[in-house]
């Protein structure tokens, strides 16, 4: 399928690895121009190689730190005017809420919510003047069923989801759509390590801890970041228009609910 975006521009955050870096590469694929972040910039310079290599767009690699202003000032100096927005970025540190003062509440409201609503913010209106706009926001299946250790994740980004079941619908007349995409487990490095995390807490091996998690999934095994970087891509295609304001989770069948 031809997913009508070739030559679009697109900002992709949290582009070095992982899941960001999975959608960036989607998105080559199909034509359009990226402008990659993440805060190491070897790393990122590295990822942009690798993208360029096998889709043949243009790439172009930023170190910037998403979650600061002066990070999303540098990314939107360099591409002013996307027609596609990727809200990717880490997550907050894992832990017990008993532990978390002020500073790390404000650091992860900040990062996961303030980040992306700013992000959209500054680029909503041009998406909407040139009546089309894809803006996807990688929170996580935390927003709907809560990780224990994940508490500063699970509130800031319900946070995020609760603003864009708003403004999705005050932009969705123009051809602009915001959705959030929801992982479950995929095998990426923050993963594993808070696979490692977990392990920790229950006092068991990294590979038991794996185990457990794997036979949570219904599908029998964690999601490899290509599956999620092509739906994302979908999400960003001209065909892709009448879905906006969605939660839509991908985790292998994990969410144990009918709906
Ligand atoms: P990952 O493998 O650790 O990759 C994170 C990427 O984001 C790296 O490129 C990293 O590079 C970059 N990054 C981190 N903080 C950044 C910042 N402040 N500004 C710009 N770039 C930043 O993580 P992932 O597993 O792909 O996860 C991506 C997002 O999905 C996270 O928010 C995570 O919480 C969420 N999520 C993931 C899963 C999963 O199963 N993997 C499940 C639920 C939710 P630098 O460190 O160099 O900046």
């Amino acid at each position: 399928m031809d997913l009508g975006i070739a030559g679009r521009k697109a900002i992709v955050g949290g582009a070095s690895a992982g899941l960001g870096k999975a959608c960036a590469l989607s998105l080559a694929k199909e034509g359009v121009e990226l402008t990659i972040v993440a805060r190491t910039r070897e790393n990122i310079e590295a990822a942009a190689e690798e993208i360029r290599k096998a889709s043949g767009a243009k790439v172009t690699p930023l170190a910037a730190d998403m979650m600061s202003d002066e990070g999303r000032a540098a990314v939107l100096a360099l591409c002013p005017e996307p027609d596609i927005l990727i809200n990717n970025a880490g997550g907050p540190p894992t832990g017990n809420f008993r532990d978390w003062d002020e500073a790390a509440w404000i650091s992860a409201v900040k990062g996961n919510m303030l980040g992306p609503i700013f992000m959209i913010k500054d680029t909503v209106d041009g998406m909407i003047a040139r009546k089309f706009g894809r803006i996807v926001n990688i929170t996580s299946s935390a927003v709907k069923a809560p990780i224990g250790i994940l508490g500063l994740s699970n509130s800031a980004r319900a946070g995020l989801t609760g603003f864009v079941a708003g403004a999705a619908r005050e932009v969705a007349k123009h051809n602009v759509t915001i959705n959030n995409v929801l992982p479950g487990d995929f095998d990426t490095d923050r993963h594993q390590s808070n696979t490692k995390a977990m392990a920790k807490v229950q006092n068991r091996t990294y590979e038991e801890m794996k185990t457990i998690r794997m036979a949570a999934v219904a599908a029998g095994r964690f999601g490899q970041p290509s599956e999620l970087g092509d739906f994302c891509a979908y999400l960003c295609s001209r065909q892709a228009g009448f879905i906006t304001a969605q939660n839509l989770l991908l985790d292998g069948g994990k969410y144990p609910g009918t709906f």
